[in-house]
């Protein structure tokens, strides 16, 4: 729908990535319905949104957001200034992107940056309550930073466990961001009304950052090599068009026609069958040179596309972990079947589900021989598939998955519900949502 997956995405009708802005986003958050309709809504640190000016309610972006991409910005309707005032007087949050707070600053510096976060963000919430909004919608995105960053402080059993410096950093770091974030929802549910119909979404699990992502491109490469050789000609004019493309870059840079996000550009071998594309690590992305797709494709559509499909969904398959034997892949899925929206042809067209039980040293298959890569991300911890959705007094039966994509149409069907006074339904539940 909204054609983002990542945070850099390839240029369509190109062999070019860029960083993949909120500002690209051309899909309409679910407040900015609500505030047409008259709701007044306050919205603060909703992630990967434009800011969206409201008639009625407040919005604030990348305040305390995990991984800021834009300034911090408050837009609200004129209503809304004394709480604008307010927020504003609460000043900077303690951090813009964690993974900068580590590598600068170390792990001690970023628990107590989260630890500050969270009391701030309890402030921030309940001035926007102050004002007594039909709706209020954040994310306490501190849970978030702690997973990426803590889980090597966490779980004794992953082999980056740091025992000096979990003791640092007050034993379990992770486990006590839980702690601390518990209280402070406590704290919000005790000022929010009983009768107010509150959603808590845990969106995702988090397990140790393991994965095949950075050995995928030599994978596809040697794969490439070995079912579909590409010829010299082809190589020598990919190379051609890129050194082109970076010269007419550095031009416009030069004749200030081109700002510094430009130089975050990067080129894919367009002379290959496949290739990678940026993902988030969690799950490897493959895109199909398709001819009338792509500028210079090589593959045909039809059973050519089908075949290579099936071609590279076998051959990850067969990769197995040296040092265990275990499978490395544990399924490829494609894009057609899953998101086939009108923006599909932005997207990669296969996802690698990586085998995240096993650390990620050496792979091996017949084909590709062994490939050797030991991934030392900055990142201890990564995220895992399902979560789980808390709910009071809204329409969610207890057991079976939801898709997390309709929980933002549950929202706003019950703010336009209690808006027309319907009476409240009394469903209190706890499921995992499908993602
Ligand atoms: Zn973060
Ligand atoms: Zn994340």
């Amino acid at each position: 729908m909204h054609g983002s997956y990542s945070w850099r995405q390839l240029l369509p009708n190109t062999y070019l990535t860029d960083m993949f802005l909120p500002t690209n986003f051309d899909a309409e958050p679910f407040w900015v319905e609500l505030d047409r309709a008259g709701i007044r809504t306050a919205v603060l640190d909703m992630p990967l949104v434009r800011p969206t000016p409201l008639q009625h309610g407040i919005h604030a972006v990348d305040w305390g957001s995990h991984d800021s991409q834009l300034s911090t910005s408050i837009t609200a309707g004129t209503s809304a200034s004394t709480t604008v005032e307010r927020l504003q007087a609460l000043g900077a949050y303690p951090q813009r992107q964690c993974d900068t707070v580590v590598i600068r600053h170390g792990h001690e510096t970023l628990v107590k940056n989260i630890h500050e976060g969270i009391d701030l963000r309890s402030k921030a919430l309940s001035i926007l309550l102050d004002d007594a909004p039909d709706v209020l919608a954040t994310v306490f995105a501190e849970t978030h930073c702690a997973g990426h960053h803590l889980y090597h402080l966490h779980d004794t059993a992953d082999g980056r466990y740091d025992a000096d410096l979990a003791a640092r950093c007050g034993g379990d770091a992770l486990l006590h961001v839980y702690e601390h974030m518990d209280r402070a929802l406590a704290e919000l549910l005790a000022r929010i009304p009983g009768a107010a119909s509150v959603m808590v979404l845990l969106s995702h699990g988090v397990g140790p950052h393991q994965d095949g992502s950075l050995l995928l491109p030599e994978i596809l490469r040697r794969l490439a090599d070995h079912h579909r050789p590409t010829p010299a000609w082809r190589t020598a004019r990919a190379r051609t068009y890129a050194r082109a493309a970076g010269v007419r870059r550095r031009m416009q840079r030069r004749l200030g026609r081109r700002n510094r996000v430009d130089l975050k550009i990067r080129n894919v071998d367009g002379s290959a069958p496949w290739y990678p594309l940026p993902n988030n690590d969690l799950y490897g992305a493959i895109r199909v040179n398709l001819q009338g797709r792509e500028q210079r494709g090589r593959v045909r559509r039809g059973s050519d596309y089908e075949q290579v499909l099936t071609l590279l969904s076998d051959e990850l398959l067969a990769l197995r972990h040296v040092h265990s034997g275990e499978a490395a892949v544990r399924s490829v899925l494609r894009t057609d079947d899953l998101y086939p929206g009108p923006k599909r042809d932005w997207l990669p067209d296969l996802f690698v589900e990586w085998n995240w039980d096993e650390s990620f040293a050496d792979l091996t298959s017949p084909t590709v021989g062994v490939i050797a890569g030991v991934d030392t991300p900055i990142r201890t911890g990564d995220h895992r598939l399902h979560g789980e959705v808390f709910a009071h007094h809204l329409p969610l039966a207890a057991t079976s998955p939801i898709p997390v994509q309709q929980l933002a149409h549950l929202l706003v069907d019950e703010a336009y519900r209690r808006r027309s006074d319907t009476p409240p339904g009394e469903t209190i539940s706890a499921m995992r949502p499908a993602q």
